[in-house]
């Protein structure tokens, strides 16, 4: 903005515009340069990022947990966007080192972030049970749910209609015609609302008569915890 005051005041009035023109070009060079240091800085954090990422892989790899440790404090400065499995590999290494209650925490992190499809998640729950066996000496373990068929929920009568399908109409009230007033007096009309029919489909279930309810036996989840002695724990989690 001062560059601005000084042309004006350096030039006649009438060549203001040349003023304009050159801060508007001075502005659009600036801004290209600021989005041309961001993506530098993007790139090298990127790269930074895969470095210290190999650098602590390879060192959970060979059970160096201290200089593990050290990476995932590099990692975290540079404030950037990590994968779950980072959840995992610090509970794989709390277990290991001793820490099974932190342990057990952040690997129950990583399966409620991937579920029981992620690619560690059979290692993530042998920890798991690992660190119950030596907090609790046992571990539960989950099995499907028959009740639900793991869906967490069963069907229920449906209790808009109370498993009718249909609702009464709330216009005619079942009698499909509707009183109207015209010239020669009073006339019945067909309901617009039941098309005559003095009932509708159920809104809530959609004619199907039946409603989904929280599976009263696994509360929802799909699975059932059963509890199991650490002797049928397997010596090493299974891998997909
Ligand atoms: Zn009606
Ligand atoms: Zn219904
Ligand atoms: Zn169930």
């Amino acid at each position: 903005m001062s560059f601005l005051k000084s042309c004006l005041n350096f030039l006649p009035s009438n060549t203001n515009y040349i003023c304009l023109v050159a801060v508007l070009v001075l502005y659009g060079f600036s801004l290209q340069q600021t989005i041309a240091n961001d993506s530098t800085k993007v790139k090298s954090t990127n790269k930074l990022y895969k470095s210290y990422y190999q650098d602590f892989i390879k060192h959970i790899e060979f059970k160096q947990f201290d200089q593990a440790s050290k990476d995932l404090v590099k990692i975290s400065r540079l404030d950037t966007l990590v994968p779950d499995e980072i959840a995992y590999f610090i509970g794989y290494v709390q277990v290991n080192t001793g820490k099974y209650t932190q342990g057990k925490e952040s690997l129950e992190k990583y399966i409620s972030l991937v579920s029981d499809t992620g690619k560690y998640a059979d290692y993530a729950n042998f920890y798991i049970h690992l660190a119950d066996c030596n907090i609790k000496g046992h571990y539960y373990e989950l099995n499907p749910c028959e009740n639900c068929q793991s869906t967490g929920y069963s069907k229920i009568e449906c209790s808009n209609c109370k498993g009718k399908g249909q609702e009464l109409c709330n216009k005619c009230f079942g009698r499909g015609v509707i009183k109207s007033k015209d010239s020669y007096g009073e006339i019945f009309i067909p309901c617009a609302r039941c098309s005559g029919l003095g009932y509708y489909q159920c809104s809530k279930c959609y004619g199907s008569k039946k409603e989904n309810a929280k599976c009263g036996i696994c509360e929802g989840i799909g699975k059932i915890k059963v509890k199991k002695e650490c002797n049928t724990l397997p010596k090493s989690p299974s891998s997909k």
